[in-house]
């Protein structure tokens, strides 16, 4: 959203190792912290956050996983997410078709690397910004053409955390039990993932993520600043099918606004920042417009995006 402001302590850990440390640490010294993944869906209070806030942004690494059987879980080659397609390594047809990736690896990266690489899977992640711990935490996803529902926890084979008593843990896929919008981790918290992905012609890869980014820019103002959808959609039973925009839209909040803190013309359930909102007026608005939805459809809009207040987070 491009609002908010300081944190009293930031922490960055490079690897998962400081990452599990500095989450012990600061237990110990008395804090929660607060994970910061790529930032696409949270909204930071103006007067800035106590307390202490890990960011992933330097666990960008992924790795192929280590074929031997010596027990290693990777066999020490890396892909640089961050190279443009033309200089990445060249798929093995032969190569375990999963990655195995550390929290901080962008999404948009990964795509394209699944998508180089002939993995089919993370298609309709293109154009969802964040990281990949982000990603589970949220359980991001999106809808299928024919309405049914894609999301993160189709591609994870495992993931590992750090548990609440500051262990690493590996959770399989079977043990993992994510719902809608919500990766359901508790108190733990992602280091890592291995991804699965089915092996596909590059060009149907590319083709498919091509596609799918057209609908998305067609109906979502990608290119404005936001932190994507602001609701869940609610029940489909109880809203009588209609997703959360219809719902704001019908209400008529499109094009409300608190300073530069907008709703989308273009879609109901995207705020925007003009260019000087601040946190206080998106916080205003998303009341108002819960106010608003409740009133007219007499439906409680739960946030999908995570808003952290000074006073405390919700
Ligand atoms: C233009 C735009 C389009 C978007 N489109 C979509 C979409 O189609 N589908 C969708 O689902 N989302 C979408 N989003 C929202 C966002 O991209 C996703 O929710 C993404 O997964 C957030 O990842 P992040 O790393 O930025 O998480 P953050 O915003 O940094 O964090 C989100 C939450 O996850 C927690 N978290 C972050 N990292 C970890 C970790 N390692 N361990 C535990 N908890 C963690 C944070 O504490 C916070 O509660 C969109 C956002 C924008 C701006």
């Amino acid at each position: 959203m491009r609002v908010g402001g300081p944190v009293e302590w930031l922490l960055e850990p490079a690897n998962p190792d400081e990452f599990r440390e500095a989450i012990v640490r600061a237990r110990e010294l008395g804090f929660e912290p607060r994970i910061l993944g790529g930032g696409a869906n949270v909204v930071i209070d103006d007067t800035g956050l106590p307390g202490v806030v890990i960011a992933t942004e330097r666990l960008a690494r992924v790795f192929r996983p280590s074929a031997s059987g010596d027990g290693k879980e990777t066999d020490g080659s890396e892909f640089d997410v961050n190279l443009p397609s033309g200089q990445m390594v060249q798929p093995d047809p032969a190569w375990d078709p999963r990655l195995v990736c550390w929290a901080g690896a962008p999404l948009p990266g990964l795509c394209r690397k699944a998508r180089d690489l002939g993995y089919s899977g993370l298609e309709k992640m293109a154009g969802v910004p964040g990281q990949l711990g982000g990603g589970i935490a949220m359980n991001a996803g999106g809808k299928n053409s024919d309405g049914t529902l894609w999301q993160m926890s189709d591609v994870v084979d495992s993931i590992r955390v750090v548990d609440p008593n500051g262990q690493f843990r590996d959770i399989t896929r079977d043990e993992w039990e994510p719902e809608y919008r919500d990766g359901k981790l508790g108190d733990s918290i992602v280091s890592g993932a291995v991804l699965r992905f089915e092996p596909r012609p590059k060009l149907v890869v590319q083709e498919d993520t091509r596609n799918y980014l057209k609908r998305k820019n067609a109906v979502q103002p990608v290119t404005e600043w936001s932190a994507g959808c602001v609701f869940k959609n609610p029940d489909l039973e109880v809203s009588g099918g209609k997703t959360a925009g219809q719902l704001v839209d019908e209400a008529g909040g499109k094009g409300r606004s608190v300073g530069d803190a907008v709703i989308s013309e273009r879609h109901g359930n995207f705020l925007i920042n003009r260019g000087e909102a601040t946190a206080t007026g998106v916080f205003q608005l998303i009341d108002e417009v819960r106010s608003l939805v409740q009133d007219h459809a007499g439906i409680t809009l739960e946030c999908e995006v995570k808003l952290w207040r000074a006073a405390g987070d919700s």
